[in-house]
């Protein structure tokens, strides 16, 4: 229950949701003693989690404790490693969807780099109390957390055995072979949320934590907020945990473990599952399938293409409206998706968005009409709040630099930035119809 470990592109990555690449690897120099060394009631903890989960370890899997600057090394080479797995095209692939995906984060003020340079930097840094890594069997828990707070060492060692438990029987821990798609968010949610309720009900059933679980969920919810972060950045740090977290609780209520089991087997698709359990398991995710290359001359290059998923969406509202109404404006969801590009000949030391040299169409389809229509204006009155947006005639808006424009045909709602109004007006048109 805590930032147990956010990547760096979590959040940079905003827009994409970002799975973290963590756990999906392994490095061959183990910065820790290979020997078992620790303080805490490994053996306890792993029996009750046994209970509480109703599964059966096929290998109990080691834990270390560890200093959190040598874990911090650890979890750097696992990112290399990652880093070094992705070859090639899809490398390249992988590197110009997180600048597409900045660029989108600061188009629509999700962040601000200028503003948020500090907490983007901070996020950059390890802020992890514990760790599990599939390929080694191991669980890394911090010493400080040990030492600061026995009690909070075991639950974090408790969600991380919910991790290796989960792992050892359904696969698929953060082993996403597309980390930028709605899907890898949505399952990381399941994974993190399945966890979080593990260490949730081992805390009330052990260490005296008052029930119900709703109650520690909220709690859960403050403790993955960065109050100095912007609430669009805090939507996604609070999403696999707090959400996914209430994802679990809500299947575990309606048919206990064997219906959070059944969510293992059957990941949910969406992120609009995870926030709407009652989605599961009928969710679809029919993108959007578009391409505005063709009103853009030679002059532009297209960076990348994604999903924007509704929890993409809802942290793109939070950005200039309060919870409530990003919220409701975000429901209805049904599919979403994002291009953006760049001119030719852009200056490298241009800080996003660049907004005389870049564009991005984003097309959502929503349950309806009525929804549709309520979340251009809704992103009307965000981008005006969070990104300084001037209304203009025609559903365009004004921007220093730049330009953006609104459509929307039926249940499809556009949103295109370019660098003047005609451009703009131009791209949001050629998106598509339904
Ligand atoms: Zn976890």
């Amino acid at each position: 229950m805590r930032k147990e470990a956010l990547g760096a592109a979590a959040v940079v990555a905003a827009v994409l949701g970002g799975a973290s690449l963590i756990g999906g690897s392994s490095t061959e120099d183990a910065i820790v003693p290979e020997a078992e060394a620790t303080s805490l009631p490994v053996e306890q903890v792993a029996a009750r989690v046994e209970e509480i989960r109703g599964l059966k370890f096929k290998e109990r899997p080691k834990v270390k404790v560890v200093a959190a600057k040598d874990l911090e090394k650890e979890l750097k080479g696992v990112e290399r490693e990652a880093a070094r797995e992705l070859k090639g095209i899809a490398k390249e692939r992988a590197e110009s969807l997180a600048i597409a995906s900045e660029l989108v984060s600061t188009m629509t003020g999700l962040i601000d780099l200028e503003r948020d340079k500090e907490v983007l930097k901070r996020d950059g840094e390890v802020s992890v109390a514990g760790l599990y890594v599939p390929e080694r069997g191991r669980i890394y828990i911090v010493e400080e957390v040990v030492q600061q707070n026995a009690e909070e060492g075991e639950a974090v060692l408790a969600h991380e055995m919910a991790h290796a438990l989960e792992d050892q029987t359904f696969g698929g821990f953060e082993r996403d072979p597309k980390p930028f798609a709605d899907s890898s968010f949505a399952r990381h949610a399941l994974h993190e949320g399945s966890a979080t309720l593990t260490e949730v009900l081992y805390r009330i059933k052990f260490q005296g934590v008052p029930g119900p679980v709703d109650r520690t969920l909220g709690v859960v919810r403050k403790q993955t907020t960065d109050t100095k972060a912007p609430p669009g950045m805090n939507v996604f740090s609070q999403f696999p945990y707090a959400d996914g977290g209430k994802f679990a609780a809500d299947l575990y209520r309606e048919g206990g473990w064997d219906r959070v089991n059944r969510a293992h087997q059957k990941p949910p698709k969406t992120t609009a599952a995870v926030l709407h359990p009652g989605a599961w398991p009928e969710d679809r995710h029919e993108r959007p399938r578009f391409t505005v290359a063709d009103t853009l001359d030679a002059q532009w290059d297209r960076l990348g293409r994604a999903d924007v998923g509704e929890v993409d969406t809802l942290a793109m509202l939070r950005a200039g409206l309060p919870d409530r109404e990003a919220r409701a404006a975000a429901h209805g969801w049904e599919a979403g998706r994002f291009e953006a590009y760049v001119r030719k000949g852009i200056e490298s030391s241009c800080e996003p968005p660049c907004r005389p040299d870049t564009a991005a169409v984003i097309v959502w389809r929503m349950a309806d009409d009525a929804q549709a229509k309520a979340l251009n204006a809704a992103l009307r009155t965000s981008l005006g709040k969070a990104a300084g947006a001037k209304p203009k005639d025609g559903g365009v808006l004004a921007f220093d630099g730049g330009a953006a424009a609104q459509v929307h045909r039926g249940r499809v709602a556009v949103l295109a930035f370019a660098p003047s109004a005609a451009e703009a007006t131009k791209l949001a048109e050629a998106a598509p119809r339904d």
